[in-house]
């Protein structure tokens, strides 16, 4: 033949001379015309699906909301379109019953989700002087709404007659060597504390987690109190944040009652001059011996509060969506393949926004109308192949992930097919914004062979096409056309090739004259990244031992903002990567053996939790109220030698009991390195003690 030294030769042979086909021969002669459909990923189509999923009908398709249910109905409806199976048995009602009906399955996956938190009936405050205790209906009631509101994630109590103290900020951080309730007893008590943190408004400050309401909760619990009173930041009760009763799915109950109460309240009844307080309060972090803060720690007004919590969490089930392709090959069948996106986006706003006012549709057209685009088009181009399939494809847009990735956690606990039979998961989540063909694929350490597979395939060639007067040029994979061009070598061999360096093939035509040139060139500028955990629906994979990828157009200006929106979409790059992860699906498919799972090197620029030690564990994402779930733990860590394990559901640590992740987040910001602590899990419906014994933080 006419390479020479050429790294892929076949390959490239194969790709010019589709190309000459398609260009030069095939208006020459159309009866001659391919045997074999091109299938590639289709610019407009991505378009048509992001501009359907970010369009304002959708309203930002936020989990709970019928913007979200609409979005996950039209991919349901793409699925079914292009013939895949449905992931899950349909229910049916029998006699109050309900059936799993095999006959009727359904695309649509179900998962508990609490779309909002209500007011229930018996909200009271009250607060008495001590000298009218024993009236129940003695003291000044403070009214719901106006004077006082429960936190959204409230625990339902009831106290009566309870003394409160004032805790200052109500901030413990060890790492700062900070503890309001040091030298104070608050032990069945209620805690009266700060909105806020020294720090004022400073994102950058000593206190800012310590000092987010979650952590002050789990502090003031931490310290034996009865009730979390927070006082307002707002002058105003009407603009007070914490007055708006938001519940975070992934957080759980507090495990006491929080509540926030007005000013005007902290000033007439509990006796406080809030200014004063923050002040002082304030100079305390400066100078521990301050004199005015000395004076502040023994603040007790002569009073007691009755708090009576009711709030109600509205239920409203987040949907993944999952669509099946079957496998042929009689040994690798049972084997499946998942490849996911999360459809799900902020709505309006709220939590997890970054705009700067509230009430605008969020489009989320990167984030991540963009992955659930390249994921349809993914399911259409194996769809096209599917007799070719070796193993099984399951396609997954889940809910929930804007949230804390609880779609996917549900998924990973409840499977279409049972975990062990999936051999990697490829996750895309925001890859509408190539820039400079920079992707990031991060997961490369999560199985043996992906780093070669990942580089392999991301050798390409830059095709320029010299046929006619227009100059065309094109870009294409190294080999991932399979068969694409099954009539074309005679054609390109009659019309002449020749190839002068090791990485460059010219093609000429029968007058001598170049027709067409392809150079090795790279299809993406990679960042690759070892870690398998990361901000996305791919960490509950791996959590369970799954080789995962995860594809990334990097973070940018409008990254949730109101202006993520279709337009700003660069669909060639979306098309060009969804071509790229078809590629590494199929390289998958044509390996006898599965991935093999490797765990791997956490990244180096992993967020900096400021605490001191480690324990190695991987907390679940789901929502908890009765101690955290461990989704596994890291390999040679303290909690691996400790006897942890995945499925153990930790309920206490080091003395303190542990309901949710601010609980055990509290606890560990306690622990001091190498030395022994308990630790108490449930396992299998039993309580268990283990010693463990953190390992000092490298940073
Ligand atoms: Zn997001």
């Amino acid at each position: 033949m006419l390479y020479r030294n050429s790294p892929r030769p076949r390959a490239a042979f194969r790709l010019v001379a589709a190309l000459m086909f398609a260009v030069v021969v095939a208006p020459l002669a159309p009866a001659r015309q391919t045997t074999q459909k091109l299938v590639v990923p289709e610019v407009e189509r991505l378009r048509a699906h992001v501009t359907y999923l970010a369009s304002a009908r959708l309203e930002g398709r936020r989990t709970g909301t019928q913007g979200a249910k609409d979005a996950a109905d039209y991919v349901a409806a793409q699925f079914m379109m292009l013939g895949l199976r449905p992931g899950f048995p349909g229910l049916m009602n029998v006699g109050g019953e309900a059936h799993k009906m095999e006959r009727s399955r359904s695309f649509l996956q179900n998962f508990p989700y609490v779309v909002g938190v209500e007011l229930g009936k018996g909200n009271e405050m009250r607060y008495r002087t001590e000298a009218q205790p024993l009236a129940s209906d003695a003291g000044v009631s403070l009214r719901v709404g106006h004077d006082w509101m429960p936190l959204g994630f409230s625990a339902n109590a009831s106290l009566r007659e309870v003394p409160f103290y004032f805790v200052g900020y109500g901030i413990t951080a060890a790492e700062q060597n900070h503890d309001d309730y040091k030298d104070l007893n608050v032990a069945g008590a209620v805690a009266v504390a700060l909105s806020g943190t020294p720090d004022g408004d400073n994102p950058h400050g000593r206190f800012t987690r310590a000092g987010e309401v979650r952590f002050k909760a789990a502090a003031a619990r931490a310290a034996g109190a009865r009730a979390l009173v927070l006082i307002a930041s707002e002058e105003d009760f009407g603009r007070e944040p914490l007055a708006r009763l938001s519940y975070e799915n992934a957080g759980g109950d507090a495990g006491l009652a929080v509540v926030v109460v007005s000013r005007r309240v902290a000033a007439e009844y509990l006796g406080l001059n809030v200014a004063e307080a923050e002040k002082a309060a304030r100079t305390r972090t400066q100078a521990a011996a301050d004199p005015q803060a000395a004076a502040l720690r023994q603040f007790r007004p002569n009073g007691t509060l009755d708090i009576n919590v009711e709030v109600r969490r509205k239920n409203a089930p987040g949907i993944n969506v999952v669509g099946m392709l079957e496998g042929s090959d009689p040994k690798l069948r049972h084997e499946y393949i998942v490849i996911g996106a999360h459809y799900d986006h902020l709505g309006r706003g709220g939590r997890g926004s970054l705009a700067t006012r509230e009430g605008e549709i969020h489009h989320g057209a990167d984030d991540n109308a963009s992955g659930t685009a390249a994921l349809l088009e993914l399911a259409r181009l194996l769809a096209a192949d599917r007799e070719r399939l070796r193993r099984g494809v399951i396609f997954i847009a889940f809910g929930g992930e804007e949230e804390g990735l609880l779609g996917s956690n549900y998924y990973v606990n409840h499977p279409a097919v049972p975990l062990e039979q999936t051999v990697a998961m490829l996750n895309l989540d925001m890859v509408g914004r190539l820039r400079s063909g920079a992707l990031s694929v991060s997961g490369i350490g999560t199985a043996a062979e992906w780093r070669e597979w990942v580089e392999r395939h991301n050798a390409g060639w830059k095709v320029e096409l010299k046929a006619g007067e227009g100059k065309t040029t094109g870009e294409a994979a190294g080999d991932g056309g399979k068969g694409e061009a099954a009539a074309a070598p005679t054609n390109a061999q009659a019309a002449g090739m020749q190839d002068s360096t090791a990485a460059k093939v010219i093609v000429t035509g029968a007058d001598g004259r170049t027709v067409a040139t392809a150079h090795a060139a790279p299809r993406f500028n990679l960042r690759l990244n070892e870690d398998g955990f990361g901000p996305s629906d791919h960490a509950s994979f791996y959590a369970k031992k799954v080789p995962v990828l995860f594809f990334f157009t990097g973070s940018h200006e409008d990254y949730h903002r109101p202006t993520d929106t279709a337009d700003r979409i660069n669909y060639e790059g979306l098309a060009s990567i969804a071509a790229f992860v078809r590629d590494l699906v199929g390289q998958v498919q044509a390996s006898d053996a599965r991935p093999t799972f490797k765990l791997a090197r956490a990244a180096a620029t992993a967020r900096s939790t400021g605490f001191r030690v480690y324990l190695g564990t991987i907390p679940s994402y789901g929502d908890s109220t009765d101690g955290l779930k461990l989704d596994g733990v890291r390999e040679g860590s303290p909690a691996e030698k400790a006897g942890l394990r995945a499925g153990d559901v930790i309920v206490r640590l080091a003395g303190r009991d542990v309901r949710n992740v601010y609980d055990y987040t509290q606890a560990l910001s306690q622990m001091k390195a190498d030395e022994e602590y308990e630790v108490e899990v449930v396992r299998a419906g039993r309580r268990q003690s283990h010693r463990i014994t953190p390992a000092a933080r490298r940073q």
